[in-house]
């Protein structure tokens, strides 16, 4: 038997994905039907392409939208504020699914974020305190996510 929740895991070490590649239980086996498979994995899919659509593309919407003149710049910056995610190499272990990365990571935690609002204020830095919020927020979505799918 497989123990999946919702997220379409069976540890607390593999995403989703991760185990849709590599485990691949059910879709072209008898093991379950392909329905049931659909239910199993559709929500986990589903929260990461919410996740990576607004890390990534997203963002260029509010480059273009907003900095039309220096879009392709600000859209660097925006992904160039990904860079954050390196506090994670300090957590152990380094990635684990359904563990909330907004209070827990030094460079997500709440002091980071009012910092980063405080960015905000200083023109020369505003984008990358943008690209920074924008970054908290997704986390913050997937953590709300998370706290629905993931047990
Ligand atoms: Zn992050």
């Amino acid at each position: 038997m497989y123990h999946i929740n919702w997220y379409g895991m069976t540890g607390k070490t593999f995403s989703s994905l991760q185990f849709f590649l590599y485990h691949k239980p059910g879709i072209f086996s008898n093991e379950i039907k392909w329905t049931e498979h659909i239910y199993r994995y559709l929500p986990g899919m589903l929260q990461h392409f919410i996740h990576y659509f607004l890390h990534f593309i997203f963002p260029f919407f509010i480059a273009v939208g907003f900095y039309r003149k220096n879009r392709l710049v600000t859209y660097l910056v925006f992904l160039a504020t990904m860079l954050v995610d390196a506090d994670h190499l300090l957590a152990e272990p380094v990635y684990q699914a359904c563990r909330c990365s907004i209070g827990f990571h030094p460079l997500h935690s709440y002091i980071a974020c009012g910092i980063y609002a405080l960015l905000l204020l200083i023109p020369q830095l505003r984008i990358v305190a943008i690209g920074l919020l924008l970054h908290m927020i997704t986390d913050g979505i997937d953590c709300y996510m998370s706290s629905i799918y993931c047990k």
